[in-house]
């Protein structure tokens, strides 16, 4: 392989990704056919109204999901290359946190309460690196101070509860960067937090993206964040990808009936609130998913056609695709 096709290769991509549960007896599927990649170096956001399956794609590729009730249902989850979906327990436990790690909503869900935030990081950075006591302290210092936070060497030796929540998250980014991860997945790490502080770890992501050249996948339910911070986006509903764009033609050409729903529901500083309209309905449960499309039910555009049968991921303009009949066939008739 040549450098530039190494480069060109996704860092992590999917391909017709299921995940299923166990309800009651039956198998049902909370990802199908999720199909993504991203990039080194890119931010790619997921978005979707809580229950499209953003957090179930993620914890699939870690494999974090109850293993008991969860199973993987077909497709690739490919690390450079190498599909995840045959390693043993013991490889994936290697992978996490060294090879890919996670950062959470609620930072205290990764912390642990009762020690110092520089043992821990220290302690992440021992799990993967052979390194002395010594070392893993240098480098966990490192860190904190990538991460910006004031006066790191003192608060080196502070607990998780010293911290104000956005520094805790920033604690938190500083220990899933610890091993230098290819890949960062992000869910929801800034919706508990204020809109300026927020806004400060939205650049500071951006930022580490950057220095480390990582492919970044960042879940959100907020397009407003989606705008500070993507490249590419991928729109999910209901368990399935609905559309793929980058972040520009998203925002210029929203062209799935839901992406236009979720643009009109999101308040927007430009725009007069009162025009807000919040989509009627809800996403349905993973047991309840209709036959066709699963937005038919609350889509402007629906045919009888949409509800006989699924539609399939179509390409509407470069790198630009939609799962809806309607709109891929009106493009069809413009192309
Ligand atoms: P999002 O992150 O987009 O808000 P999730 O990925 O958490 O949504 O959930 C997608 C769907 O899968 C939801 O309908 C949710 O209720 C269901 N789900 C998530 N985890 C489980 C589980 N462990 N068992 C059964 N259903 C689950
Ligand atoms: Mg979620």
């Amino acid at each position: 392989m040549n450098p530039q096709s190494i480069s060109e290769a996704p860092a992590l991509e999917l391909r017709d990704l299921r995940t299923e549960f166990r309800i009651g007896g039956a198998w049902y599927a909370a990802a199908r056919d999720v199909s993504l990649k991203v990039m080194r170096n890119e931010t790619l956001a997921v978005v979707g109204e809580s229950g499209s399956g953003k957090s179930v794609t993620a914890l699939s590729v870690l494999r974090l999901l109850p293993e008991a009730a969860t199973r993987h249902g077909g497709g690739q989850i490919l690390l450079d290359g190498e599909d995840l979906t045959t390693l043993s327990e013991k490889q994936m436990t290697r992978l996490r946190g060294d090879a890919i790690a996670m950062i959470f909503q609620e930072p205290m869900t990764s912390l642990n309460p009762t020690m110092t935030v520089g043992d821990q990081i220290a302690e992440a950075i021992r799990q993967h690196r052979r390194v002395s006591r010594k070392e893993a302290r240098r480098l966990a210092l490192e860190v904190l101070e990538e991460v910006k936070i004031p006066g790191a060497e003192k608060r080196f030796d502070h607990y998780p509860h010293q911290f104000s929540g956005g520094m805790r998250q920033r604690v938190m980014i500083a220990m899933a960067l610890a091993c230098k991860p290819r890949v960062l997945l992000a869910d929801e790490p800034t919706t508990a937090l204020d809109v300026t502080i927020q806004a400060q770890i939205l650049s500071l992501l951006s930022d580490l993206k950057t220095a480390h050249g990582m492919a970044v996948i960042f879940i959100t339910h907020n397009l407003g964040v989606v705008a500070q911070i993507a490249d590419r986006v991928a729109v999910m509903y209901a368990g399935e990808v609905v559309e793929t764009a980058d972040v520009q033609t998203l925002f210029a050409r929203p062209t799935h009936p839901y992406t236009e729903a979720l643009l009109r529901a999101m308040p927007r500083v430009d725009a007069d609130t009162e025009k807000l309209q919040p989509i009627p309905g809800s996403v349905p449960a993973i047991n309840a998913v209709p036959k066709g499309c699963a937005f038919a039910s609350r889509c402007p555009l629906k045919e009888p056609r949409c509800e006989a049968e699924r539609p399939n991921l179509t390409c509407v303009g470069k790198e630009h695709h939609v799962r809806c009949v309607v709109r891929a066939e009106q493009y069809e008739g413009r192309a």
